[in-house]
């Protein structure tokens, strides 16, 4: 066995216990026969500029990066593609053939890929968008949307003020709204997304009425545990098709694996069962 065969990569955070990535990443290596192993890397605050320029004295091709170290992270890598750069955070560095790292962040094609997924047709134009939320996953929904050439993002966050940052910084197609307008801001929506913690296990549900969504609107939870959130359970119900935040977190995935191991792999059924029993 070559070890130059050997591709070993990890999940940088902390804490790391909890991340679905290795369970991920090793059911492709596992599928794709590939010599390799992924590992959790837990890296305590503050060490980040320790344990990042080992990566490829480690004989890493590279990481995931995540909580807390997705923005620090940023100033520690050589290059950064455009998009991660855009996004202000990265998840996902590469180890170059010179031993240089280099930032992606693959969130934003996560979400839109679930979207796709679900609705092959799906459109970012078909329809104003209605965001609920401002953090860290928002920013990429937000920014994924509009890329994908969405003409009227209604952003609305319980702290106004977020929402309005990231509306001056994206600019383009989003419009901040009170949180206060949230019900009424589901009006003649074609999408509605929550990348809120409501709804999350050991979260209250989101506080939504959802009378005034049209029934064809597709709803988004980026939230995976659990897989129906109350605000999906409700849209279900009402006859709204939806989408949950589990096809975003393997979507993300990919073309990290493929940087990382030379395949892209795919999202299978039985992929969706093993990990969804990790849940
Ligand atoms: P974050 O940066 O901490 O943002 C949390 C958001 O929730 C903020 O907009 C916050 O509003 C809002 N919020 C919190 N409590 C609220 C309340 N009581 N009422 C209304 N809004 C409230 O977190 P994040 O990283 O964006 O993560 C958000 C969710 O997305 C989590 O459940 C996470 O698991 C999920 N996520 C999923 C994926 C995936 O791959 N599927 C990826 C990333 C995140 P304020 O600004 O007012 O505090």
């Amino acid at each position: 066995m070559s070890d130059k065969k050997f591709g070993l990569a990890g999940v940088m955070g902390w804490p790391v216990a909890h991340s679905r990535s290795p369970a991920l990443h090793g059911y492709w290596l596992k599928k794709y026969d590939l010599l390799g192993a992924y590992v959790q890397l837990p890296v305590v605050p503050g060490q980040l500029g320790v344990a990042l320029p080992g990566l490829a004295a480690l004989g890493f091709r590279g990481c995931n990066v995540t909580i807390p170290h997705k923005v620090e992270a940023m100033k520690l890598v050589q290059a950064l593609d455009p998009v991660a750069r855009r996004m202000g955070a990265l998840n996902t560095i590469v180890v170059q053939p010179d031993g240089s790292l280099k930032g992606f962040n693959n969130d934003g094609f996560g979400y839109i890929q679930s979207l796709l997924d679900a609705q092959p047709d799906w459109r970012a134009d078909a329809g104003p968008i209605t965001v609920l939320g401002a953090g860290g996953a928002a920013r990429a929904v937000v920014l994924s949307l509009a890329e994908r050439g969405a003409r009227e993002i209604r952003l609305l966050n319980r702290s106004q003020d977020k929402a309005q940052a990231l509306a001056d910084e994206f600019g383009g197609p989003v419009q901040v709204l009170p949180w206060a307008a949230r019900h009424e801001a589901l009006e003649s929506a074609a999408l509605l997304v929550n990348t809120t913690s409501q709804g999350m296990h050991g979260n209250p549900a989101l506080d939504l009425d959802l009378a005034r969504l049209p029934v064809q609107a597709l709803v988004s939870d980026v939230i995976y545990v659990p897989l129906e959130t109350p605000l999906l359970a409700a849209a279900r119900l009402r006859g709204n098709p939806t989408v949950n935040g589990l096809g975003m977190l393997l979507n993300q995935a990919r073309p990290a694996f493929n940087a990382w191991f030379g395949v892209m792999p795919e999202i299978t059924p039985e992929l969706r069962r093993a990990i969804e029993a990790t849940l």
